[in-house]
Order: C-alpha cells, then sequence, then structure tokens
C-alpha cells in the first residue's frame, strides 16, 4: 500500500484521515505541529503522541520528501534549490534574504501551459500540476535546511514570505493549491500571515473569483501591457480573459483581500512595452479601475526569448512616469544573478517535453504582417507581434 504523504493534507484533510483510521480528531493537530512547526519527519520522535501510533503512523504515512537535484548559494545570500518531480522534470525554490524578512519563491506546476514570451518557464511548455504535498514541500524544506543552518531559535521563522511566482501559474493548478495555501496559514502549521503570502497570476479570472472566497491571500497581477492588443501577444491567457475582465475580477476580489491594494507585476522588455507613452497608457487604464502598486521587473533575458531588458535609465524614467500619474510604483531588485535565480529563469535544466521553445521559435521567425503602429522592436531585431 502507498503511505499517505502527510504534506499534502491540510489539516481538516488529517483530522479526517485520523478519524478513518479509527483515531482521535485532535491527533491531527498534534502531528501537524511536528511536521510544519518543528520540520519533524521521524516518527520516532514525536515523543507526546503514543508509542503504539507512532509505530502505526510508520507504515502507513510518510513525509513526502522531494529528491533534491541541486542547490546553489548566490554571492547575495540568494538560495536556489532544483527538485526532482519524476520523470524528468523538476521544478525550482528560491529563497531570497533581506534585512527584515525572508520571502521564498515557490513553484506551483512543473512547466506552464500559459507560454507567455518572456518567460522562460512559458517556453518550456507544460509537463504536470504540482501536488498539494510537493507545492508544501518547498517550504518545509527550506524552512527546515535553512533554519539547521543559521541556528535559528525555535519560535521564530527564517521564511517570513512566501510568494507563488516561481515555476508555473498557481491558478491553473487550482485544486492543489488551495490546500497548500491553508497549511502555509494554518496557525498550527506554517503560520505565515496572509499579508505575508501572495498568489501570483498572469490572470485566471473565474479562479480569482474562488480564491476570494476559498483562501484569500495577497494577490499580484501579472500585467505587462496597457491594452489588450499587446498583452494578447505577451501573455496569450488575455485572449481569453481580456484586461477589463482581469481588473474587474481585481476589484472584487479586494474586499476579500488581506491588503488593500493588488499588485501589478509588469515585466520591462526593451523596445516592446517600456516607452512613456506606454506608461502613460498604463495609469490611465489603472488610476480610475483599481487600488493598486505597480511593480516593475527587469527582464531577465534567456537566450531563446529573442528579447532584450530595457535599460536602468528606461526603467527609471517609466517608474517616474508612473509616480508622476500618481501610482505607487516600485522596480524590483534582481536577486541571485549569479546562480540563475532570478524571474523567469526558473527552468534552467527542465525537459522540454511539448516542443512549445521551438514552436515559439518558428512563430517568432515567420512573422505576420500587422499595421506599422503594431510593429515593435525588440532589442536589434525588428519582428512583428503575431
Ligand atoms: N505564472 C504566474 C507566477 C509565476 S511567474 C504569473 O505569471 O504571474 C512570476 C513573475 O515573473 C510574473 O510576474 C512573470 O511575469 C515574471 N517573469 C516571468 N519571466 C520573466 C522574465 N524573463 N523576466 C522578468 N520577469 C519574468
Ligand atoms: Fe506561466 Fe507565469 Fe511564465 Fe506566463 S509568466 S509562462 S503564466 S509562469
Amino acid at each position: 500500500m502507498t503511505p499517505v504523504n502527510l504534506l499534502d493534507l491540510d489539516r481538516e484533510a488529517l483530522a479526517d484521515w485520523f478519524e478513518s483510521i479509527g483515531e482521535k480528531r485532535f491527533r491531527a493537530t498534534q502531528l501537524f505541529r511536528w511536521i510544519h512547526q518543528r520540520g519533524e519527519c521521524d516518527f520516532a520522535q514525536m515523543s507526546d503522541l503514543a508509542r503504539g501510533l507512532r509505530e502505526r503512523l510508520s507504515g502507513v504515512a510518510e513525509v513526502g520528501r522531494l529528491p533534491v537535484v541541486s542547490e546553489h548559494v548566490s554571492a547575495d545570500g540568494t538560495v536556489k534549490w532544483l527538485f526532482d518531480v519524476g520523470a524528468g522534470n523538476a521544478v525550482e525554490t528560491v529563497f531570497i534574504p533581506e534585512d527584515d524578512r525572508g520571502t521564498l519563491c515557490i513553484s506551483s506546476q512543473a512547466g506552464c501551459a500559459v507560454g507567455c514570451r518572456f518567460c522562460s518557464t512559458g517556453h518550456q511548455g507544460f509537463s504536470r500540476n504540482l501536488s498539494t504535498g510537493e507545492i508544501v514541500f518547498q517550504l518545509w524544506h527550506a524552512e527546515r535546511v535553512l533554519r539547521a543552518r543559521l541556528g535559528t531559535p525555535a519560535g521564530q521563522r527564517v521564511v517570513t514570505n512566501v510568494v507563488m511566482m516561481g515555476m508555473g501559474e498557481p491558478l491553473q493548478n487550482y485544486s492543489a493549491l488551495v490546500p497548500a495555501l491553508r497549511i502555509m496559514l494554518d496557525d498550527h502549521g506554517q503560520g505565515l500571515s496572509r499579508r505575508r503570502l501572495t498568489v501570483s497570476t498572469s490572470g485566471v479570472v473565474p479562479m480569482i473569483d474562488r480564491l476570494a472566497r476559498d483562501c484569500p491571500v495577497a494577490l499580484a497581477v501579472s500585467l505587462h501591457a496597457p491594452d489588450d492588443a499587446l498583452r494578447d501577444h505577451l501573455v496569450p491567457l488575455n485572449r481569453k480573459y481580456p484586461i477589463a475582465e482581469l481588473l474587474g475580477a481585481c476589484a472584487r476580489y479586494l474586499p476579500a483581500a488581506p491588503r488593500d491594494f493588488v499588485t501589478i507585476e509588469y515585466c520591462m522588455i526593451d523596445g516592446v512595452n517600456d516607452t512613456d507613452a506606454h506608461a502613460r497608457a498604463l495609469a490611465e487604464l489603472l488610476r480610475p479601475r483599481i487600488a493598486c502598486k505597480v511593480n516593475l521587473i527587469p527582464f531577465n533575458p534567456f537566450p531563446a526569448s529573442g528579447l532584450k531588458r530595457s535599460t536602468s535609465e528606461r526603467v527609471a524614467a517609466f517608474a517616474s512616469a508612473l509616480q508622476q500619474a500618481g501610482l505607487v510604483t516600485t522596480v524590483r531588485r534582481t536577486r541571485g544573478d549569479d546562480i540563475d535565480a532570478a524571474c523567469g529563469q526558473l527552468a534552467g535544466e527542465v525537459v522540454d517535453r511539448t516542443r512549445a521553445a521551438q514552436r515559439l521559435a518558428a512563430a517568432r521567425e515567420q512573422p505576420i504582417a500587422l499595421p506599422s503602429t503594431r510593429r515593435q522592436r525588440a532589442g536589434d531585431q525588428e519582428f512583428t507581434w503575431r
């Protein structure tokens, strides 16, 4: 019999499972604390559980761990792990230490089906959804390893913030995501605050509405363009859920959200979406519709993209144009550059199972003529958005 992976179960599900094997429901809280608060995976060490129960558990349950393919530590303290999720797939998790917090960037899928032009994960194509246990394991492992390494006192956390900004579109793996979020939020589990747990989405509108009902956490939306014509090409999901619908979902989300704003992510790509006119259009789009903060992410290049990062002068000018138009704007500092741990670079060693990279490359080589107003310059190579 395959053992039950205890990382798959939120506390309610764990209590149900205990009941189903004839044990008391409250045992779930005890076991949950051992696993998620103390990072314990050896039942023999769980001293306040009866010996009989510990022995029973070791036959039928386990803390499901993923093999670590590699761990890299950057000069700036950023740590990147690559975990093996089987069948030639791997996912990445990145820890970013700052003075006042420690942020863990977690993956939700092996690959991604959305296929954004500027994202290395999108170029790899989609392999599969991660299970709840595989999502939770990334936090469980990072907290456990870092705490031991740093000698962090009991009761304190190393990872204080979690962002679902690794590989994959979390809202396209909703049924595994929500129990994982609940485990991260549970006071007897990882105990994160809702304000410090962020789901980032490319805009799966119906699931934003469901998240507001099921498990509202901080929301970040990857916009990247001020109009549908450009966003259709950068984020193909826009053809299904265009900008007006997406911003409508953000406005509906806010009353349930733990923060009174939505973070708008905007990847700065040279000559594609980074002019002052784009900044003005973005401000005109957002200001009347939604309480938000804009986070500019300088594009992290990878060879297959054919795109370039906006210059730092352009990023600064864009940020100041947004600020003058009344939008609170920050620029994301790139971390872990020396270990390829930056946003959108998280797919280095993952197998391309769907040939998406070739399809995207072919699409770039065969531009379809469009009116010149929709021609964009990307670096020194001109191409036309389809
Ligand atoms: N799928 C979700 C979350 C994962 S991507 C989403 O798209 O929001 C996390 C963030 O990294 C997104 O804002 C995404 O647009 C950004 N990103 C992806 N590729 C990037 C790249 N090459 N350079 C900079 N940011 C990138
Ligand atoms: Fe998927 Fe997000 Fe990358 Fe787009 S940016 S391909 S949604 S992971």
